[in-house]
């Protein structure tokens, strides 16, 4: 397998894992060890380019804590330990990505949604303790940030290496609406972001795509700049920005991916406000 296609290779299941799954990832410059607190499938977007496949029902047990620490542990002491860079597709990673970069909240749903999540917060915090090289990722639609037991986990999360990347793909609510189909306003999101921000440095990922043959216009993109520019105004702090695309198959279809060249100019919009932006063809 080649890098690019390790980097397309995200599959949320591993072995006879039920929450935990190691990804080679660009973004993270080395592996992401995923934790999938929705094997529900539960979300309260439904994003157009969404890659999770919902026409088959979601796994609707709670999220078993215990066996979420062992698949946990075992993988961190596989991958830190280099026997999972002897598996394939993993030995075809390149050298320099051969390295356990975070354990990331992310998988067929909002985390943060997951009734268990501070409490797999602190399971997280303490398997990750021992590595300070190895950092605690939330990976979120930023719609339940305000929930106080999701604080609560990002608090904990707080005391070591962590971060929290956050979608921001829109700057109007008409484009808003027609890629994210949610009931969440817009204003809402931006204004929990505002205050997670103010708490600790956000990573924004924005994903953009054309969608049934329109893409985001100048106009989309100087609003979702603007927006960027109300987060800075508003006290928030963000680390990075994050542009990429579609790479995957996507819940409709219809959704295409913008070339590098597309992506590095929407990139330009967040680096003229000084933040540090990265292109992800
Ligand atoms: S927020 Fe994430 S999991 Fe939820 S629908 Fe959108 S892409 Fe899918």
């Amino acid at each position: 397998m080649t890098a690019t296609r390790l980097f397309a290779h995200h599959p949320r299941q591993w072995q006879s894992n039920r929450y935990v799954y190691p990804v080679v990832s660009r973004r993270s410059r080395g592996l992401s060890i995923g934790v999938n607190l929705n094997p529900d499938k539960i979300c309260n977007f439904d994003c157009v380019y969404c890659s999770v496949d919902r026409r088959s029902p979601g796994d609707q047990r709670p999220v078993d804590l215990a066996v979420l620490e062992t698949e946990l542990a075992a993988m961190l002491e596989h991958a830190l330990g280099g026997g999972l860079w002897l598996e394939p597709p993993f030995d075809t990673t390149p050298a320099m990505l051969r390295r356990v970069n975070d354990v990331a909240f992310s998988g067929d749903g909002e985390p943060t949604s997951c009734p268990q999540f501070a409490a797999a917060c602190a399971l997280v915090a303490r398997l990750v303790a021992p590595h300070p090289d190895v950092a605690a990722v939330v990976i979120t639609n930023a719609t339940l940030l305000d929930r106080p037991a999701v604080a609560a986990g990002l608090a904990l999360l707080d005391q070591h290496r962590s971060a929290v990347w956050a979608k921001l793909d829109a700057g109007t609510d008409a484009w808003y609406q027609r890629i994210e189909r949610t009931k969440v306003p817009l204003d809402r999101v931006l204004a929990q972001l505002a205050a997670c921000g103010r708490r600790r440095p956000l990573t924004i990922q924005a994903l953009f795509f054309a969608y049934q043959g329109v893409a985001p216009d100048d106009a989309e993109v100087d609003a979702w700049r603007d927006r960027l520019a109300w987060l800075l105004a508003q006290g928030a702090r963000i680390a990075q920005v994050q542009v990429y695309t579609t790479a995957r198959a996507t819940a409709e279809p219809g959704c295409v991916a913008l070339p590098a060249e597309r992506l590095e100019a929407i990139a330009d919009r967040a680096r003229a406000l000084g933040l540090a932006a990265t292109a992800y063809p």
